[in-house]
């Protein structure tokens, strides 16, 4: 599986060797004037009644969040919606789907969008045989807890692919056309340059320890099972189920990170 990242990517690493220098010596604390003060303060609180805190919202608040979707609610799902494609993008890729003869009238009426290349990435593995993996920050802090979650119930979340840029999606159908796929076989099971959610940064194709690799037997593993029931806290959905209107192969391992207002 080649890494074809491209070399104007940006990478986001995040460092924690900013932290702030302490002191040697520590302040001299007041001691006495200190233990006065608590005293005064322990005393008026026992004498005070009791306050009941005032609710911080009311009878309304929740009638109006009931409406909001429950992945909402968590704050590593709140992340921005996805930039349009540019003009010179969109332009791009068209070209090269003509040039693979590709009906791009059909896959748009279908619902498929073009999607943008993602403009930064973050390492989630640097595996030996894969290399290194990488998603778009808000998806990678999300995956990272939600595999960490899955192993806390003792499920294994495998990475198999996450980016992936538009060159290499069109070396992935090159190829395929060159071994003599259709054009119908191949969009069964892969999606047109321009048109992947890989190339989003924010796509991940998931496996377990038991079943490594792409193939509709995920769907029978415990791994899937705890997707199913538990990827919607960590914002990740399956983006194509069994008889999905786009006309793609059910891909139970693809699942996608879910943006505000997407
Ligand atoms: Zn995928």
């Amino acid at each position: 599986m080649g890494r074809d990242i491209g070399a104007d990517r940006h990478y986001i690493a995040r460092t924690r060797n900013q932290q702030t220098r302490m002191p040697v010596t520590p302040p001299r604390l007041p001691v006495r004037r200190f233990s006065a003060v608590l005293i005064l303060l322990l005393m008026a609180g026992c004498a005070a009644p009791t306050k009941v805190p005032a609710p911080l919202v009311d009878a309304e608040d929740p009638v109006e969040r009931a409406d909001e979707p429950e992945a909402r609610d968590y704050p590593w799902c709140d992340a921005p919606p996805l930039p349009p494609a540019d003009n010179a993008y969109r332009e791009r890729m068209e070209a090269i789907n003509e040039e693979f003869g590709f009906p791009l009238h059909r896959l748009q009426i279908e619902g498929l969008r073009m999607l943008p290349d993602a403009d930064a990435l973050q390492p989630i593995e640097i595996d030996p045989n894969r290399g290194m993996l990488t998603m778009s920050p808000d998806a990678a802090w999300a995956w990272i807890l939600m595999r960490a979650a899955a192993r806390a119930d003792g499920i294994g979340l495998v990475p198999l692919s996450s980016y992936r840029s538009p060159g290499y999606q069109t070396l992935i159908i090159r190829n395929r056309i060159a071994r003599g796929d259709t054009m119908a076989e191949i969009l069964h099971t892969s999606l047109p340059p321009g048109f992947s959610e890989h190339h989003t940064g924010d796509a991940i194709d998931i496996g377990s320890p038991s079943f490594p690799g792409l193939g509709q037997g995920f769907a029978e593993t415990e791994a899937f099972a705890w997707l199913e029931a538990n990827a919607a806290r960590f914002c990740f959905e399956l983006s194509y189920p069994k008889d999905n209107p786009y006309g793609l192969a059910f891909e139970p391992w693809h699942w996608r990170y879910v943006r505000r207002a997407q």
